[in-house]
C-alpha cells in the first residue's frame, strides 16, 4: 500500500511521542512514590457537628419522609423524640439509634432542656399546636423548624417570631418547595425574566382526604387553604417576590360529614403590585391534582406534580414570532433530590455556621396574612385588600 509523505510524517510523530511518553512511565514507575504525589488533593468537607434534633409528634410525615430523610442530611441528625405514644416511640427510637432516655411526652417537652444533644426541635403535630410547641422550645433555648401552615392565626405566628426574637434563637418554616430543585429552577426563570416579565400564575393543589384526619378537623387548624392552599400562595410569593395587595375567593361547604367543620374545597385569585395575576384552587375533596403554570410575556412553563414530594416535571414552552404562540418546548433536566434532606441541612447548617434562613417566621407570618385575607373575601364574598 502506498503512503503519502504527510502520512509518514504524521505516523512518525505519533510514534516518537508514544515511546518517549512510555520511556517516562517505565523511569517513574507503575505509580509515583508518596513523596513524587501531589500535595493539592481534593479533601471532602469535614462536618466536625451535626445539628442534633427533636422530633416532636410521630405522625405520618415525621415517620414516613422526615426521619428517612435524615439518612440523607449532612449536617442533621435525629437525637431525641417528643410523643404522646410511648410504645411507638421506643420502636421510632431503636430504629433510629436514639437512646430510649431522649424520648419525652408532651407534658416533660421541657426537660428537653437537660439534653445537651438537642440544639433544636422539629414541629411536626397538628396546625393548632405549631404556635405553643414552638414558643415552649424557644424558652427552653431550642432552635426551632416548624411545618406548614406556621400557625392558626396572624397573631399566634407574631408570638412566635417575638419569641425567636427574645430568646435569640432560629425560627425556620418548612417550606420545603424553597430547597428543592424544580422549584429554584423556577425561581430564577421568574427573577431573571428568562421568558420576559410574569403575568398569570395558576396552581391547583388538590386531594381526597379520607376521615379521621387532622386536615378535616377545625380546632387543630385543618382546612384546604392550611393544608394544600398554603402552597399555592407561598409558591406565587416565591415565584413574584412580591405580597399580594388583593385577594378574591368563593368556598363551597359540603354536606359530606367528613366536611362539617372545614370547607371542602377554596378558591382563589390574588393580585400583586407588578400586575401578576395568581389563580388557585385546592381542595381536601377531589381526585389528586398538583399543578403549576407560569405564563410570562414571552413564553410559559408548567410543573408536573408540582407540589409532591417526588416527580416533579418541568416543561419550558417559548413563544414563537409573530404570533406569539409556543413553538419551542423542552423539558430540562434537573436533578430529584430529597428536598426533606436539603431543607433541614439548610436549617442545620443557618444555625452550626450562623448563616441567614431562607424560610424564616416572617415567611409563614405572611402566608397567614393571605389566608386570613381569602378567609374574609370569601366570606363576605368581596375583593379584600391586603395593607
Ligand atoms: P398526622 O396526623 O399523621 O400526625 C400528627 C401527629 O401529631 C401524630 O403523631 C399525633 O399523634 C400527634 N398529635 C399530638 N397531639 C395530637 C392531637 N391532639 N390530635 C391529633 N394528633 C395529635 O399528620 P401529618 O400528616 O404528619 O401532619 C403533621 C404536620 O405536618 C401538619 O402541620 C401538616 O401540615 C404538616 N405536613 C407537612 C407536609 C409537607 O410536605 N411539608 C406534609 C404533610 C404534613
Amino acid at each position: 500500500m502506498a503512503i503519502s509523505r504527510r502520512s509518514f510524517l504524521q505516523h512518525a510523530a505519533i510514534g516518537t511521542s508514544t515511546l518517549l511518553a512510555a520511556r517516562a512511565q517505565a523511569q517513574r514507575g507503575p505509580i509515583a512514590p508518596p513523596d513524587q504525589q501531589s500535595a493539592d488533593a481534593k479533601l471532602p468537607e469535614v462536618v466536625s457537628r451535626k445539628l442534633g434534633v427533636a422530633i416532636v409528634g410521630l405522625g405520618k410525615l415525621a415517620l414516613e419522609e422526615v426521619l428517612p430523610a435524615f439518612g440523607e442530611c449532612k449536617y442533621a441528625q435525629p437525637v431525641a423524640l417528643v410523643s404522646g405514644h410511648p410504645d411507638k416511640a421506643k420502636r421510632v427510637a431503636a430504629a433510629y439509634k436514639i437512646p430510649a432516655e431522649a424520648i419525652y411526652d408532651y407534658a416533660g417537652y421541657e426537660k428537653l432542656a437537660n439534653n445537651a444533644k438537642v440544639d433544636a426541635v422539629y414541629i411536626i403535630l397538628p396546625n393548632s399546636m405549631h404556635a405553643e410547641y414552638t414558643v415552649r422550645a424557644l424558652k427552653v433555648g431550642k432552635h426551632v423548624l416548624c411545618e406548614k401552615p406556621m400557625a392558626t392565626s396572624v397573631a399566634e405566628a407574631e408570638q412566635m417570631i417575638s419569641a425567636a426574637s427574645a430568646n435569640k434563637r432560629t425560627l425556620m418554616i418548612a417550606y420545603r418547595l424553597q430547597y428543592e430543585p424544580t422549584h429554584l429552577r423556577a425561581i430564577e426563570i421568574c427573577r431573571k425574566q428568562e421568558l420576559g416579565a410574569l403575568k398569570i400564575i395558576r396552581a391547583t393543589n388538590c386531594q381526597d382526604t379520607k376521615a379521621p384526619n387532622i386536615r378535616l378537623s377545625k380546632a387543630l387548624g385543618g382546612g384546604p387553604l392550611q393544608d394544600v392552599g398554603v402552597y399555592c400562595i407561598n409558591g406565587a410569593r416565591y415565584l413574584t417576590g412580591e405580597m399580594p395587595i388583593e385577594v378574591t375567593a368563593i368556598e363551597h361547604r359540603s354536606s359530606e360529614p367528613r366536611f362539617a367543620e372545614v370547607p371542602e374545597s377554596v378558591a382563589f385569585t390574588m393580585r400583586f403590585p407588578s400586575g401578576v395575576i395568581s389563580h388557585a384552587s385546592c381542595s381536601l375533596g377531589s381526585a389528586e391534582s398538583r399543578h403549576l403554570e407560569v405564563l410570562a410575556r414571552e413564553g410559559a412553563f408548567e410543573i408536573e406534580n408540582a407540589f409532591t414530594y417526588r416527580g416533579l416535571k418541568m416543561r419550558v414552552r417559548r413563544a414563537g414570532k409573530p404570533n406569539g404562540r409556543p413553538n419551542e418546548i423542552v423539558e430540562p433536566k434537573i436533578e430529584e433530590r430529597n428536598h426533606f434532606a436539603d431543607e433541614l441541612d439548610a436549617f442545620a447548617q443557618a444555625i452550626l455556621s450562623n448563616k441567614p434562613i431562607r424560610t424564616p417566621g416572617a415567611d409563614g407570618l405572611a402566608d397567614l396574612r393571605v389566608i386570613a385575607a381569602i378567609e374574609q373575601a370569601a366570606r363576605t364574598g368581596r375583593a379584600v385588600k391586603l395593607g
